[in-house]
Formats: structure tokens, sequence, C-alpha cells
């Protein structure tokens, strides 16, 4: 939708989302180098690759004021994420997740998250939702929302969808965790477009029969994913789409994140009704370039390894190449570090022994 050059551009869109909102700490395990720490967790991967895609994104989330939430912070700022609904204080929580990359003889890659300190081994602090009582403060705060997104139910963050909803926000949910049956019925019926990895089925298995979402979405890991869209009949069938093919895989962790990035990206423009009378084309299109953004990102090491590596211009590019289904060797850019003194920011354990050692 980019033809009317000549005439005014279009403002960006606004994304607000609610869910978690992480330090992700990324350990490659084989190699000798500093953990990276940056930003992530499903609502906090998906808001700031939308808004490296140019959207004003606007994450909601309810953190405490520490070293970890500092990183947090710093690299949303970065990224030009609008941090007027992230909340500090000694009633929050600031989530750590780490992840461990590892690379065995023959070259093959994976990784695994552990909620616990590499350092010490005690458990990181994890997620609190947003509170209900703050909810009519953020609704006179908030920017209208083209897209509303959350990753799990809460009280807080269905009433927040539903509340975008009425104001003509497209409303995506991601159920990342569990949800609690009421929550998820009215999450459903709140959404315009419902994604679901097909390992977090288990709990939201209400998703997959749900009658009102305009778009169900099902993804398949590296087998692609299957779509269900109404286009005004009553009876939607399931499709699949296979993945595109990874060139030079690094980490698949963050794909969906990126899925849903390419998807939003693609489908915002034509609001809840224009979804609902779209073209079956119009939909899959929107799909593929989600799975496209989905290879691109596995190419990389975290979530979101390659927005710090390549320049807007070259992701754009790549981007099409994928749709097209060219493929090219991507180079390896691995500057050998060798491993400094690491401070564990991610853990208040650690900094407090830290502390008393050097007094
Ligand atoms: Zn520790």
């Amino acid at each position: 939708m980019s033809h009317n050059r000549s005439t005014k551009r279009r403002a960006k869109p606004h994304v607000i989302g609610t869910g978690l909102v992480a330090l992700d700490v990324v350990i490659a395990d084989n190699a000798d180098t500093d953990p990276v720490l940056c930003t992530g967790g499903t609502c906090g991967n998906v808001l700031t690759a939308l808004a490296y895609l140019g959207w004003n994104s606007y994450p909601v989330a309810r953190l405490r004021g520490d070293a970890a939430s500092k990183r947090i912070i710093e690299d949303l700022e970065f990224w030009g994420v609008k941090l007027d609904f992230i909340s500090l204080s000694d009633g929050g929580s600031t989530p750590v997740v780490v992840q461990h990359l590892r690379q065995t003889r023959d070259g093959q890659r994976s990784h695994s998250f552990s909620r616990k300190c590499p350092a010490c081994g005690a458990w990181l602090p994890w997620y609190k939702a947003v509170r209900v009582a703050n909810v009519p403060d953020l609704t006179t705060r908030m920017p209208k929302a083209d897209v509303f997104y959350f990753d799990r139910t809460s009280r807080a963050a269905v009433t927040l969808a539903q509340h975008a909803r009425r104001e003509g926000a497209l409303v995506v949910f991601e159920p990342s965790a569990e949800s609690e049956p009421n929550q998820l019925a009215d999450a459903l019926a709140a959404a315009h477009v419902v994604k679901v990895a097909n390992d977090r089925v288990s709990g939201n298995s209400a998703i997959l029969r749900a009658k009102t979402p305009l778009l169900l979405v099902e993804t398949l890991g590296s087998s692609g994913l299957r779509f269900a869209w109404s286009g005004g009949k009553k009876n939607r069938s399931w499709k699949t789409l296979q993945a595109f093919k990874v060139e030079s895989l690094r980490d698949s962790a963050g794909a969906g994140d990126w899925c849903t990035a390419g998807i939003i990206d693609s489908l915002w423009s034509l609001g809840p009704q224009g979804l609902a009378e779209a073209s079956s084309s119009t939909v899959q299109a929107a799909l593929m370039k989600g799975q496209a953004m989905a290879a691109w990102a596995c190419r990389y090491d975290g979530a979101r390894g390659g927005m710090y590596t390549v320049s807007r211009k070259d992701f754009d590019d790549t981007i099409a190449d994928i749709l097209k289904g060219k493929t090219k060797v991507v180079k390896e850019t691995n500057s050998p570090r060798t491993r400094g003194t690491i401070t564990p920011v991610w853990c208040d354990c650690c900094l407090t022994n830290t502390r008393v050692a050097s007094t």
C-alpha cells in the first residue's frame, strides 16, 4: 500500500501490547564470549520488531526498578520503543530468561531456555501482569491504537484488548502460556487474529475451535504453519503453508515473534472491517511475509540478533529475496571476543554477593 507517494505520507501506525517483556541473557555455551543482554519475551520482541519496521510501539509492562529493567529500558530506547506505559516499582517484577546456545561437533545448533541464574543457580524473577486497578488510568493516557497485541491472558490484558477493540483497533492475541478458561473465552471474543504455536496449544485448545476470530494461525515449527480464515463464510477450512528454507541456521528462537510482526505489519492497514472482507490471497501474502521474516531471524543468534547486525535496507532486500525463493549463503559475522569480567546484572542474588565481597 505504498502508492500515492505524492500525497500525504501515512503517519506511523501505533501498536499497544502487553505481556512478557523480559531481559534475555543469551549465552553461547561453546564460545568464550560475553553473554548478550537484550530485551526479550514474546511481547517485548514483537513490539521491538514492529518499532524496527517503523511503528510507534507502546509496551505495557509492570517491571521493577532494578539492574535488569535498566538494561531493558536502554535497549528499548535504542530502538525507539515508547516507554510511557512501562512502570518500574517495588510491586512489579523484571522477568529474566536465560537462553543457552549450543553447537554440536557436526555443526548442529540448538537452544534451550532456563529461568535459573547461570552464575549462582538461583531462580530468576518472573512475570507479573499489569493490574486491573491500573487499567482506567492506562486507557485514559493511551493513544488510539491501530493494533493491540497480547501474548497471555490476565484480567487486565483482556480488559485492555476489549477497550482497544471498541476503539477500532485490530486485536491480535497469541497465547504463549496456559490460559485460565474464562479469560481465554473473553480473549478469543476480543481478538480478530489469533496465533498459537503448536507446542502451546495444550491449555489453549479452545483456540482451534474458536468461531469468532477472523483469522486463526497455528505455527508448526520448521513445517510451516496452517491457517483458517473465515472470508465471510460460516465454515472455514484449514490451509497449510510450508516454511521457507532457512539458510545458515544459527538460532530459531524468536522466529515466531518475527512471524507475528510480519503478519501485523502486513494486515494492520486493512483494519478489522477490511480484514473481514479481504481476499484469501491478501491474507496468504501477509502470512508468507511473516514466514519470510521468521526465516530471516533464524540466521542470527538470539531472538532479535539480526536487528543489531543488518541495516533496514538490507533487511527489506533480504525479505524480498526470501519471498522470491532466492537463497544465498549468509556470511558468518562472528568476530571472536575474549570473555571479560562479567557482572551478572540479571541476578539480585549475585549482585548482593558481589557487593558484600567488595566491601
Ligand atoms: Zn546469580
